[in-house]
């Protein structure tokens, strides 16, 4: 986001035994920890950071025995400090599927759980194994599974407060046959499909879908690039609002959203009596629309699956166009995505949150939803 104070110390590990040792010391003196990968989604206050920001720059991609059985599995561990797109083309360019509709993700591999990345039908969740992780309350060195970090969507338990560096992640990818196209995951999600025009669940090649993927991003500046303003943003900077079935019917026709299915964890879901933090968000919803009607019917309406809302849709229909800044402020509204919030240069964080909060009440007064932050704000509130 090109924001931020100074850090009041800064070090960087590039071996895995250095950031072990460097948290340990850090933690065990109880030094508040900023751990940084690539920066891409953390957004830091004008006053910067009072304490140890540790740059994680470690490096090494190792292939282990598959423990599946599936004889066709292909086992990572992959150092935190690596770039995430680079593992993708790595992996695209082994024949190895599973990973590549996220490709152009910005970051290191080690961020990666914390939101458990997604985009364009995958989510990291599919692939993800375990990670080696050293635990800041305990100072132990733990071996986290999948089922240990609670993923959902854009969210973790990393991300809902368990403290500690993810020194290593291990994935599951899949090998395709020496011969003939090495073949995707079939593509599920439409605006991709129709990209590649195929119909969702066709196979294509690894190749082909990092390619469109990439193409994709770059038509709504979510690759970094350094020619594209658009790009100098933490890309989407709200999360698609989960909401109940039963508000989501008190929304315009048009509003796109999309059910989940009944499986998908709690935690991803602002349900009503739901014990998910997010739950906060949908009695607020309420609060917000002024709406007592609404309000009863979400208190009244069981709890199950949730519907996930467009948070572009409501931005749009807010009256919040692409290109939109507050006047005299150099934060804006990306030109080609409303999803972003970015700095046309020179901008302050403070001026960052001062357009996020504009978007939250806009949305929140059209259409009673409060719209909940992606990236990680250090020092900020919202
Ligand atoms: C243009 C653009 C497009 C984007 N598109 C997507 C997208 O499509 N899908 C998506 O999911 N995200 C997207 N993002 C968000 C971002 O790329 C991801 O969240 C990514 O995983 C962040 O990686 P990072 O290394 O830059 O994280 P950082 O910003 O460095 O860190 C993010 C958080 O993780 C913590 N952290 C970092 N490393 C570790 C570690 N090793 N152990 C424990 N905690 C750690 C940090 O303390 C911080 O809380 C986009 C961002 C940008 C700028």
């Amino acid at each position: 986001m090109r924001v931020g104070g100074p850090a009041e110390r800064l070090v960087t590990a590039t071996t895995e035994d250095e950031l072990i040792a460097i948290a340990t010391s850090c933690y065990s003196e109880g030094e508040p920890v900023l751990l940084l990968g690539g920066g891409s989604n953390t957004i830091v206050s004008d006053d910067g950071f009072d304490g140890t920001t540790i740059r994680i720059a470690t490096r090494g991609v190792e292939q282990l025995p598959s423990e599946s059985g599936e004889r066709d599995a292909v086992r990572l561990r992959v150092q935190a400090g690596e770039s995430w797109d680079g593992l993708v083309a790595l992996a695209v360019r082994n024949r190895w599927a599973g990973i590549e509709a996220l490709s152009g993700i910005p970051g290191s591999v080690g961020a990666a759980p914390v939101q458990n990345i997604g985009a364009y039908g995958q989510e990291l969740s599919s692939v993800l194994v375990a990670v080696d992780f050293v635990d800041a309350v305990t100072g132990e060195l733990r071996h986290l599974t999948a089922a240990d970090l609670g993923l959902g969507y854009r969210t973790s338990v990393l991300k809902r407060g368990l403290e500690g560096v993810v020194t290593a992640v291990e994935l599951e990818l899949t090998q395709r046959p020496d011969v003939g196209a090495a073949l995707s995951e079939p593509v599920a999600y439409a605006q991709l499909a129709n990209a590649l025009a195929v119909d969702v669940g066709t196979q294509v090649s690894l190749g082909e879908v990092r390619r469109t993927v990439l193409r994709l991003r770059a038509s709504k500046g979510m690759v970094l690039d350094p020619d594209d303003p658009d790009s100098v943003s933490a890309g989407s900077f709200f999360t698609n609002p989960i909401v109940s079935a039963r508000f989501a019917r008190t929304l315009p026709d048009d509003a796109p959203r999309w059910p989940l299915a009944e499986e998908e964890p709690a935690l991803v879901a602002a349900l009503d009596g739901a014990t998910a933090e997010e739950s906060v968000a949908v009695g607020m919803l309420a609060e917000a629309a002024g709406d007592r009607e609404r309000r009863r019917s979400h208190a009244e309406s069981p709890q199950g699956p949730g519907v996930k809302l467009s948070a572009a849709w409501l931005i749009e229909h807010s009256g919040i166009s692409r290109g939109f800044a507050l006047p005299g402020s150099k934060a804006a509204i990306s030109s080609k995505h409303t999803l972003a919030i970015t700095n046309r240069g020179g901008a302050s964080a403070l001026e960052i949150v001062q357009l996020a909060t504009f978007v939250q009440s806009r949305v929140q007064s059209e259409f009673g939803v409060l719209l909940r932050p992606e990236p990680v704000l250090v020092g900020i509130e919202l």
